[in-house]
């Protein structure tokens, strides 16, 4: 049984629906992300599995029990939010110990549960300071603290970090990475920010337009994008994607463009001749040498690469990840290949799949 099953779930808001006939199964005691643009469903997800919004239809379990009907109170989860909302009266130890004692908790078993959710986070020191005396990042552990303390069945995270600046969202990523591995608890954590989704989950949930795209870990996501949408969401900069067709002459497939014909890597037997999409990474495109004719238009020094863009033709642009010894000048002209191994080709549409 799942930690946490979505059947067939979908959420309306009046004539507007904002989740289609989800389905995801969370295994026990796994870091799961629900990645995707604004707009695209993943709060609501969240917000119904805690129990703040319920679904129009379909079924969400958590262990073995449907919770449909369950109050957020009953669920065994704990949800951290965005702003901490910690209560500004109260100490640390305070606001870790509220939701213990809005519970029943007797007062003398809160102050060991306490002081143990605070020893895990590293706040013991911090016990009697008010929030304002506190940093983002420390606030953002009390936060963490409050959710702990109950030691709920699932953790649920809507983008904690975001009100954070870069190196501290750096610093607690790696926190709640290392959070998750002691504790062994279920998490679901809503980002817009694939770089947190890639280095915290086992696996993320893509979701565009209240629909599940793709479910599967970082690496897999990254290098097997089922559908044009995830591999042109997942990775910066962007997998170059050109609209071009597929045709087969003899048993081989060939990608063209104008100005570019490729052999395809292998296909799926559901292939057929027509329009279609090359995807390829920029670290698939080789500059220097190759088939391919371009004038540089934009140079990117990283520092230890550089981000090269260049014009294919009259409108085809092609990005490029290389090393930064070579300095590339706008203006110059180019040769380039496509490493047609590390290149995909989707179906026609902004949703193809990946063939
Ligand atoms: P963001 O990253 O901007 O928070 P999101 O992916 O979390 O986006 P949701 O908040 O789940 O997206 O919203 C999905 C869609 O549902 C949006 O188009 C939103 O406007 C709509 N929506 C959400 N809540 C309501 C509501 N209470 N009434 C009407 N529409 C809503």
């Amino acid at each position: 049984m799942a930690a946490v099953n979505f059947d067939k779930v979908v959420k309306s808001f009046g004539a507007f629906t904002a989740v289609h006939g989800l389905d995801l199964a969370i295994d026990e005691g796994e870091f799961v992300s629900l990645l995707g643009p604004s707009g695209c469903g993943k709060t609501t997800t969240l917000r119904m599995l805690a129990g703040l919004e319920f679904p129009t239809s379909g079924e969400i379990s958590i262990g073995d029990r449907v919770v449909n009907d369950l109050a957020p109170g009953e669920r065994d989860i704990a949800m951290v939010f965005q702003s901490y909302a910690l209560y500004p009266h109260m100490t640390v130890a305070q606001n870790i110990a509220y939701p213990l004692k809005k519970r029943g908790v007797p007062k003398s078993e809160r102050g060991a549960m306490v002081q143990k959710t605070a020893e895990l986070l590293q706040l013991t020191e911090l016990l009697s300071r008010k929030p304002r005396q506190l940093s983002g990042g420390q606030q953002q552990r009390v936060a963490l603290g409050r959710a702990l303390v109950r030691d709920p069945k699932v953790f649920l995270l809507d983008e904690p970090l975001s009100n954070l600046d870069a190196k501290l969202r750096g610093y607690m990523r790696v926190e709640l990475v290392e959070l998750h591995r002691r504790l062994g608890r279920t998490m679901v954590y809503v980002t817009h920010d694939q770089l947190e989704a890639m280095t915290m989950s086992d696996r993320i949930a893509v979701m565009e337009g209240g629909r599940l795209q793709q479910f599967a870990p970082p690496t897999e996501v990254y290098r097997a994008p089922a559908n044009r949408f995830v591999a042109g969401f997942i990775g910066t900069p962007a997998m170059n994607l050109i609209d071009g067709e597929i045709r087969q002459s003899g048993g081989t497939w060939q990608f063209h463009a104008p100005g570019l014909t490729l052999d395809c890597p292998p296909l799926l037997d559901s292939a057929r001749p027509g329009p279609a999409c090359l995807g390829i990474r920029p670290e698939g495109v080789v500059f220097g040498s190759g088939p391919i004719e371009g004038v540089v238009q934009v140079v990117e020094q990283t520092g230890h690469e550089n981000i090269v863009v260049a014009r294919i033709g009259a409108d085809m642009r092609l990005t490029g990840r290389v090393g930064a010894e070579r300095v590339w000048q706008a203006g110059e002209t180019v040769r380039c290949g496509i490493d047609i191994d590390r290149a995909h080709i989707f179906a026609a549409g902004a949703a193809g799949e990946r063939l």
